[in-house]
């Protein structure tokens, strides 16, 4: 499976937890800390790396907050053959 792994601009972060909402993994959580704003922002629980990449907290997000890289393995190909 591919690992993901997103930041989140914490300070444009206003809490609304869509994204959580979004996350087939529930890796996103709140932090008890609050932003300059007054928000608490989200962010992602990496313990157990379980973040895919998928990218629908992102397209969740109303303030376009969240920047996903996803790392998709490569396949392993045979001599016989040429990468493209
Ligand atoms: S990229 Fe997918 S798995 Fe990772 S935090 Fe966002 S919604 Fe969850
Ligand atoms: S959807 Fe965007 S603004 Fe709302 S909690 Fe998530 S990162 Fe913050």
């Amino acid at each position: 499976m591919a690992k993901g792994r997103i930041v989140i601009d914490v300070e444009r972060c206003k809490g609304c937890e869509l994204c959580r909402d979004a996350c087939p993994q529930d890796v996103l959580m709140l932090s008890d800390k609050f932003n300059n704003k007054g928000y608490r922002p989200v962010f992602l629980l990496e313990h157990d790396n379980e973040c895919t990449g998928c990218a629908l907290c992102a397209i969740a997000c109303p303030d376009a907050c969240i920047t996903v890289y996803r790392q998709v393995p490569q396949r392993r190909l045979h001599p016989a053959q040429t990468a493209v």
